[in-house]
């Protein structure tokens, strides 16, 4: 072969493999914007548009349910609250916290009424002002007559079919996430309980009252400190609340 030749043939060769490799790019490009756009296959953070209230129970000078060592409902619907809010704020919800400190919230309130009414009565306020999606309270257990009881229970009010499906949803993520998958555990099962509770009645959006387990009962109490659990059981919440919100 000439030298000339020879030098055409890869000019040639060149500018078809160019050619080529432009088609594959954009061929490429296009195909990953379909799928994206018709699938979110490509997208591993969901982004949600929730407005979501948090309510961790009690505060301050009312430290709810206790046991003997000093542990107390408190801190740890505080402590539970504060990690809901994380995983809800990594999915782009908006979150609005009742309490995120150690305080009691009775002086947000105007009514002439008992500190303990006048607390709850703030939290109403909090959730009714804030037009969420909705609201999540955040409770520990207790049952000093039956301290075998034990396990994650989650209240409704009766009437509210949007609160009955909210709390169907993230107890079917807790005993799937929660029970089955974190520890195993097939004994045990979240239960949902229609409830007459203040905050639930009293409140114009749908939420549920999460009693997160038994402090009385030696198992969960120990999960009730255990940060993994609280962990996996807030991812639960968050799953149930996607949930929710998607439909
Ligand atoms: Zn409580």
């Amino acid at each position: 072969m000439s030298r000339k030749l020879y030098f055409i043939i890869i000019r040639i060769n060149k500018k078809k493999l160019a050619a080529s490799c432009i088609i594959c790019f954009i061929s490429l490009i296009i195909v990953l914007l379909i799928a994206n756009k018709n699938t979110n296959v490509f997208n591993t953070n969901y982004h949600y548009n929730g407005k979501i209230v948090i309510d961790p129970g009690h505060g301050g000078v009312d430290g709810g349910t206790s046991d003997k060592s000093g542990l107390l409902e408190k801190d740890i619907n505080l402590n539970i609250g504060l990690k809901l809010k994380k995983v809800l704020l990594d999915d782009n919800m908006k979150v609005i916290m009742t309490r995120d400190k150690d305080i009691s919230l009775e002086n947000k309130s105007k009514i002439k009424a008992s500190r303990y009414k006048r607390d709850l009565d703030a939290r109403k306020r909090i959730i009714n002002d804030n037009n969420p999606d909705i609201f999540i309270s955040i409770h520990v257990n207790a049952s000093v007559k039956a301290r075998k009881a034990r396990g994650i229970q989650i209240y409704y009010y009766p009437s509210s079919e949007d609160s009955e499906r909210l709390a169907h949803l993230i107890c079917e993520s807790i005993n799937q996430n929660v029970y089955q998958k974190h520890l195993k555990l097939s004994t045990v099962k979240a239960r949902i309980i229609p409830g007459d509770y203040f905050i639930l009645r009293e409140t114009k959006y749908p939420g549920v009252l999460i009693e997160t387990g038994f402090i009385t009962n030696v198992y969960d109490k120990k999960l009730l400190m255990d940060k993994s659990y609280k962990e996996a059981l807030v991812k639960a919440i968050r799953k149930g609340i996607i949930e929710y919100l998607k439909m």
